[in-house]
């Protein structure tokens, strides 16, 4: 290969999982802790950096290391990989089958490399194993995996590993007793070696550019959202707000909004202290949420009051969905205090910019709303100004 020999590349590979190690273990320190299994990813290219040591130095000290315990150590450290993305994906670990598995193909690799040294037979084993246990990455990864860029790239790296693998697996069954210690009588050796090398390299880079999309999603959300309710908040709204106006316009179409304010709130505060109040507050959202559609958008405009956009939605329609919210809130209990809800419902002018005319007349509704005793739905009617 490029006249480097195997024994270089395998060297050359683990320099480089150790500095991704360190590049993972810096992410896991700095990183949420909500984004998991940064741990498992910084651990396993360390482990695989001291198996690339061990396996570089074949002949130079015992096989009972450069293959035995090298081999341990690859598949440690690639079952830790596996493990990493299985919390990466908040899904339980599955240690015990693959360190029953580990267990189970040590005994007759250590035969193979000690008592009666078998180069093909120890490829059997090793490319077996680690062909399933890429394949089973790979799978996890493009299957749970968002679809984007760094998803492809990672699955799409241990998914040619994976067939790498089984391809030195059906080759092995030909190879000779003695690989001649890297001398190339093994032929594919360098190739395999090689590809191994970088295709999990390539997989490593793919883990960190996860992590980063993960996180990089997080901070949208924290950037965009009430942390209280989940709920959009006053900034994404009114972004929200203005994108949708455009859509609507666009198709010739009006958007309703609907100004909800929790009825004597103060009184909830008071009465049941605040931490009841914001859970009353959080139940509020949840509910509200569980009523729109999919092209809605609920957002907290500040305290107790929220913002519902119905894009393409004519005035008749939303009053029905406010009324409906309002039947609902009234209704509630789920062990927290009474409470309802005055909802001011408006609907778009052809020329409304943004959300200040909007919210205006929807106040003035809502306003009413109070005045004629709460608990109630008013709307402001369709009349240009
Ligand atoms: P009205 O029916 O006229 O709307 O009466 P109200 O008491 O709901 O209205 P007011 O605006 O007087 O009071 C709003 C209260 O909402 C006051 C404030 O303490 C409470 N509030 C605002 N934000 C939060 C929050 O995040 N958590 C809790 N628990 N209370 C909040
Ligand atoms: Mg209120
Ligand atoms: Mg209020």
């Amino acid at each position: 290969m490029f006249g480097l020999d195997v024994r270089s590349v395998i060297v050359i590979a683990g320099i480089m999982s150790l500095m991704m190690s360190a590049a993972l273990y810096f992410m896991k320190r700095n990183y949420p802790s909500s984004i998991e299994g940064l741990a498992e990813w910084a651990a396993a290219p360390a482990i695989l950096f001291v198996a690339a040591l061990l396996f570089g130095s074949r002949g130079r000290i015992p096989d009972s290391l450069s293959i035995v315990v090298a081999n341990l150590l690859l598949f440690s450290g690639t079952a830790l990989f596996y493990f990493g993305s299985q919390r990466f994906f908040g899904l339980r670990q599955s240690i015990r089958l693959w360190s029953g598995a580990i267990l189970c193909v040590m005994p007759p690799l250590a035969w193979f490399a000690v008592a009666a040294p078998h180069h093909g037979m120890r490829v059997t084993i090793t490319a077996g194993f680690m062909a399933v246990l890429s394949f089973t990455h790979a799978r996890l990864i493009l299957a749970r995996g968002p679809r984007t860029f760094s998803t492809y790239f990672t699955g799409g790296a241990l998914l040619a590993l994976a067939v790498a693998q089984t391809l030195r697996f059906a080759e092995s069954f030909q190879l000779p007793v003695s690989d001649g210690i890297f001398d190339n009588s093994s032929p594919g050796q360098g190739t395999y070696v090689s590809v191994y090398a970088f295709t999990i390299l390539i997989a490593t880079i793919g883990m960190i550019l996860m992590a980063t999309d993960r996180l990089r999603g997080e901070l949208e959300h924290l950037a965009t959202h009430d942390s209280l309710t989940g709920a959009l908040n006053r900034r994404a709204l009114i972004e929200a707000c203005a994108l949708e106006l455009a859509r609507c316009r666009r198709n010739q179409q009006v958007m309703s909004v609907l100004l909800l304010d929790l009825d004597h709130f103060k009184t909830v505060n008071d009465t049941h202290g605040h931490l009841v109040g914001d859970r009353v507050l959080v139940d509020f959202a949840e509910r509200v949420r569980s009523l729109l559609r999919l092209p809605d958008r609920f957002g907290r405009f500040g305290g107790e009051e929220f913002v519902v956009l119905l894009p393409e939605t004519p005035l008749d329609k939303a009053r029905v969905v406010a009324e409906r919210i309002r039947s609902d809130i009234e209704l509630a209990n789920g062990g927290l205090p009474k409470r309802t809800v005055s909802i001011g419902v408006t609907v778009s002018f052809p020329d409304d910019p943004d959300l200040d005319g909007l919210l205006t007349r929807a106040d003035e509704a809502l306003y009413r709303a109070k005045n004629g005793g709460r608990n109630s739905v008013e709307t402001v009617a369709l009349s240009a100004p």
